[in-house]
């Protein structure tokens, strides 16, 4: 990042900051990465911190590393970061002159920014109004049909009464989308006319539900689509824009790797993207950061005739570091700028591309049981060197079922795309996360992907390689030897005075899960040598200076184990528990035929009663967490033993839910 020309120490008085048209304090009304992330440009020039927290959050890492915290209360978003007058207030008595939104909470709200404006501070983001223009996808479609910007084909009027006649117009398949829209939410692809109607039940449901708004548009579905979202950047009046970033591998409509610039781009379609998205900027008037959305039909490639506005999102975007890298441009220092008054730092012209950079979000995620969210404590947390890590937690600290369960981002660059890719490759299997489940090795076997690795990049890339993606590697004798050692303790350093004459030939039985319950004797020859035997192989192991030996070779792998759970890392992270011995029980999936939850939640639906003969597959009960509904599914054929949840129950993570007797 090249040095800013506005870096200075803090502390200094305040005239010589207004000066410069630069904020002295500002609030950051967010948590977790994002937070963290703000505050680092923040501490570069010299701009003072003020961080707000729920109690949950109270030692969390945005609150270290702030100037100052104020706490909000509550642990849910609603009793603490979406309480926009707490925040104000906190902004008011600390000093601060301005409130950055981050994303997500308050980012996109044009109420709290008319009142943030109204208590006389300044809302580091876009005005009100541009807010609500860009807001509702169908206000916002038709604004960008008035501003020359091609829009997909589709049906986006306010009258809701002749739906499917208009999805025969378009002609199928369609896709119905809320219009209060976001993540995915009250979304449905439509195949042939007779699904139409029970989807569009569907999605004005959940958009019902999810935005108290039950509207829908009606938009072609583009087939083999791509994400391709521009980055601008306005002052109220002109806007710039930053490139294009590619974001298509999507899972379920939630981006999950992104890149920039887009693979397979030309000069022409970058240039038309980003004139377009330009116009739609300053069709709004709109002032800071902001990001673009455009679905692109690649079935002839890529073609500048062939890509229409989706959305335009408000605020900063998750995958903005990718534009960090390849333009050196600071967004949040930007945005600091623009919202203190000194206008667009550059021009058109100013502005560059040098390389490729690919960012992959790393998650709490059970990925197996259907990348249900997943929380824990990170005992381990160890990044690969030579990557930016954007993250709001340190190792020690908890994962939560109260907010989104993102653990990192982590992002390459390199000098071309392959060199960028192999960076991403090995930085996400050097990463060393123990304490839960996370989907690394998800990403890791997507950035391994042949027709990513091409570029043949769409949106259904994920979903049609799904198993393949998803398949987890068995861990190999060596790899299952290692754990044998861990799960003893043995491989926390010993003090030197242990003798070697009282270790020797002490035996030892481990006792320990990755799929299955297995034991392996474990001979202790010498504090750091052990001879380990599995039914099925006989290995050598060594520790010395953190570095393990199987059989005389050095190997890359290295191991974390509490007592009770564990991990050997080893080009990919094979998590472990450690059985006790009485309780059987302990091992999730361990043939006892009890579904149990797999988080805290609340039980939605209960489907089966005792008695009833179920198949493998079939849904036994909903269990809704983290915003999100999960079914739980028989695992086998048989009949219900018993039920002990009942449909409005708060359940905590590990609670026996249903009991099943297989079928013989
Ligand atoms: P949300 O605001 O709920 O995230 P978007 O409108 O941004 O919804 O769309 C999310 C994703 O859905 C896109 O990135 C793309 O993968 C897919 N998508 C959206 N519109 C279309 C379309 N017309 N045809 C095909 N896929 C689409």
């Amino acid at each position: 990042m090249p040095p800013s020309p506005v870096a200075l120490p803090r502390g200094l008085p305040k005239s010589q900051y207004e000066a410069l048209k630069m904020f002295t304090k500002i609030l950051i009304a967010n948590r977790g990465e994002i937070a963290c992330r703000i505050i680092d440009t923040c501490r570069r020039l010299g701009v003072g911190t003020v961080a707000v927290h729920s109690d949950v959050d109270a030692n969390a890492r945005h609150v270290d590393m702030a100037d100052e915290a104020v706490s909000l209360g509550g642990a849910t978003p609603a009793e603490s970061y979406l309480r926009g007058d707490a925040i104000i207030d906190a902004a008011l008595t600390t000093g601060a002159q301005a409130i950055h939104p981050g994303y997500g909470f308050l980012s996109e709200n044009p109420d709290f920014v008319e009142a943030v404006d109204a208590a006389g501070l300044t809302f580091i983001g876009p005005s009100a109004h541009a807010i609500r223009a860009m807001g509702l996808k169908d206000a916002a479609k038709a604004l960008m049909v008035k501003a020359g910007v091609p829009v997909v084909p589709g049906y986006h009027e306010a009258g809701q009464d002749n739906l499917a006649a208009e999805a025969d117009r378009i002609g199928y398949p369609v896709l119905i989308k809320a219009v209060a829209g976001g993540g995915g939410k009250g979304m449905r692809r439509v195949n042939a006319a007779k699904d139409f109607a029970q989807e569009l039940e569907a999605a004005q449901t959940e958009a019902q539900k999810a935005f108290g708004n039950a509207a829908v548009l009606i938009e072609k579905y583009v087939s083999t689509p791509r994400h391709i979202e521009v980055q601008v950047f306005g002052d109220g009046t002109k806007a710039v824009h930053l490139f294009e970033r590619d974001c298509s591998l999507q899972r379920r409509h939630q981006k999950v790797t992104e890149e920039a610039p887009a693979p397979g781009m030309t000069p022409e379609m970058r240039d038309a993207m980003g004139q377009a998205a330009v116009r739609a900027a300053e069709a709004v008037g709109y002032a800071g950061a902001g990001t673009v959305e455009f679905i692109v039909d690649a079935s002839d490639g890529l073609r500048s005739d062939r890509f229409y506005f989706m959305e335009m999102n408000t605020r900063l975007q998750v995958e903005h570091p990718v534009t960090e890298a390849i333009t050196g441009v600071d967004l949040v220092e930007w945005q600091l700028r623009v919202a203190s008054g000194q206008g667009l730092p550059a021009t058109q012209d100013d502005l560059s591309i040098t390389g490729h950079s690919f960012e992959a979000r790393i998650y709490a995620e059970d990925v197996p049981a259907g990348f249900l969210p997943a929380i824990g404590t990170l005992h381990q947390l160890q990044f690969a060197d030579g990557a930016r890590i954007d993250t709001g937690v340190r190792e020690g600290d908890e994962i939560s079922p109260h907010y989104d369960p993102m653990i990192a981002k982590l992002t390459v660059h390199g000098p071309d795309r392959a060199t960028a890719l192999a960076q991403l490759t090995r930085a996400l299997k050097a990463t060393r996360i123990g304490g839960t489940v996370t989907n690394i090795g998800f990403l890791a076997a997507l950035s391994e992907h042949s027709g990513f690795a091409a570029g043949d990049v769409d949106t259904g890339l994920i979903e049609r390689d799904l198993e393949a993606l998803t398949k987890s590697t068995e861990p190999c004798t060596k790899t299952r030897a290692l754990a044998a050692v861990a799960a003893l303790g043995l491989h926390r350093s010993v003090p030197a005075f242990a003798g070697v004459s009282l270790w020797g030939g002490v035996e030892q039985t481990a006792r320990f899960a990755f799929d299955e319950d297995e034991t392996a004797r474990v001979e202790t020859l010498s504090p750091a040598q052990f001879r380990v035997t599995l039914p099925d192989a006989i290995h050598d192991i060594t520790h010395t200076d953190g570095t393990w030996r199987v059989d005389g070779s050095k190997t890359a792998a290295s191991v974390w184990c509490n007592g009770t759970q564990g991990a050997v890392f080893w080009g990919e992270t094979y998590p472990f528990i450690v059985v006790d011995p009485l309780d059987r029980a302990a091992v999730q999936g361990g043939g006892d035929g009890v579904t149990r939850a797999p988080m805290p939640g609340l039980v939605r639906v209960v489907d089966v009663k005792a008695g009833a003969q179920v198949k493998a597959g079939d849904r036994l009960l909903v269990l809704e967490a983290m915003k999100m509904e999960h079914a739980l599914r028989a695992e086998a054929d048989g009949t219900v033993a018993e039920v002990m949840a009942s449909a409005g129950d708060q359940v905590t993570a590990g609670a026996a839910l249903v009991r099943m007797e297989a079928d013989d």
